[in-house]
């Protein structure tokens, strides 16, 4: 049995760390905003390279509370991928803006630069990269666009803490950065949590009121806020653990760099793209996920279960064409990139502590799966 994500190996190589810090939380008794969110906030800041951090509940939260300190509303374009988790786009609809998809490039799954442009009118507001699978969009293109029609950026930094692309973090490019504690993200903590970065000290100002009911003054409201605090006791946790990050992304890392060698004689496995070329290059990705492509994904998926390993489909359904964003009105064949994505991705397991030979058993099953596709026989 391979899991597709272990959790449990992390907390029991730091355990008394860990239930040290805990338990002194569970003591000195300040349980809301207390030194230890004053503290990572801090560290995360310097983390991602960036002037403030703001902790709060979730990394769903930090995109809906970036996008409403910007005033973002009723009559406003937001320009996102639709092949990424619906909390993307969930933020966009609960401010009352329009998300407004723009297809991805289909070897880095994530927004394509080059479609932006096409997509700007005199309502949009702002870009949402989403950095997919820990690898960092485009920035640079992104970047340039942006400011050519000075609109502000929101960066979805939720599955790539970490990552950097031309020797910058993720987070810090645009407008604001947004990040996800959610236990199974590179940097997760036991339960919901999330942050908010940026270098503008005002909007910084404003994310701060707002995660605290709107007010900066205890019981004097100014404006319409949200209960939305990192807890004393995620921040606590995450303290002890950010020291090991870099180590842990590393590793995934690492073993990305063993799947591609596996995996590289499979012909009907297209692995996640790695070589530099034109404006895709110098990107760290910190392989949150490692998702190949394959075009019969059924059969490796009953191979994968009969064999005990884990997998992710991330995302089968691309937004445009979920229920909820009905009333957009798209239809299938509007963003074809995204959706041959969603027939075709699969993850493979992926985490820090996946060994060597636990990659080999995975790549035998991919292989048999595929060569057994090719052949036309059921495996
Ligand atoms: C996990 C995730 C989020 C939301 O984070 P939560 O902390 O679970 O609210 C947003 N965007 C992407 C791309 C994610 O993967």
């Amino acid at each position: 049995m391979i899991p597709l994500c272990d959790l449990s190996q992390q907390y029991l190589s730091h355990k008394d760390e860990i239930d040290q810090a805990m338990i002194s939380v569970a003591q000195h008794g300040q349980y809301i905003l207390g030194p230890n969110v004053a503290a990572l906030e801090r560290e995360i800041a310097d983390y991602c390279q960036c002037k403030y951090a703001v902790g709060v509940n979730s990394g769903t939260d930090a995109l809906h509370l970036a996008l409403m300190a910007l005033g973002i509303g009723p009559g406003d374009e937001v320009i996102t991928t639709p092949f990424t988790f619906v909390a993307t786009t969930e933020a966009i609809g609960l401010v009352g803006a329009t998300p407004v998809f723009v297809d991805i490039n289909p070897l880095t799954f994530n927004i394509d630069p080059d479609l932006i442009e096409a997509a700007i009118t005199s309502r949009t507001r702002a870009i949402l990269p989403v950095h997919l699978y820990g690898r960092p969009c485009d920035m640079e293109a992104i970047v340039g666009t942006a400011a050519c029609h000075g609109l502000e950026i929101v960066e979805d930094c939720a599955q790539a803490i970490g990552a950097s692309y031309h020797g910058r973090k993720v987070g810090s490019f645009g407008t604001a950065g947004c990040l996800s504690f959610f236990p199974s993200k590179n940097l997760g903590c036991f339960g919901d949590g999330g942050m908010f970065v940026t270098n503008d000290p005002q909007l910084y100002e404003r994310v701060e009121i707002l995660r605290r009911h709107g007010g900066k003054v205890k019981y004097h409201h100014s404006t319409l806020g949200l209960n939305s605090r990192l807890d004393e006791l995620q921040a606590t946790i995450l303290h002890v653990k950010l020291k090991y990050l870099d180590e842990w992304n590393a590793a995934r890392r690492r073993a990305a760099d063993r799947y591609d060698e596996l995996l590289a004689n499979d012909d009907g496995v297209k692995t996640p793209m790695r070589v530099a070329s034109g404006h895709i290059d110098d990107t760290w990705s910190v392989y949150h996920q490692y998702t190949i492509r394959v075009s019969d994904r059924a059969s490796l998926e009953s191979d994968l279960v009969a064999a005990g390993i884990g997998y992710g489909i991330y995302y089968p359904v691309p937004l445009h064409l979920q229920e909820v964003h009905r009333s957009l009105g798209h239809r299938e064949g509007a963003f074809p990139a995204a959706e041959a994505a969603a027939r075709q991705c699969l993850s493979l397991p992926m985490f820090p502590e996946l060994t060597p030979a636990q990659q080999q058993q995975v790549a035998e099953c991919v292989h048999q799966a595929v060569a057994a596709a090719a052949s036309g026989c059921a495996a």
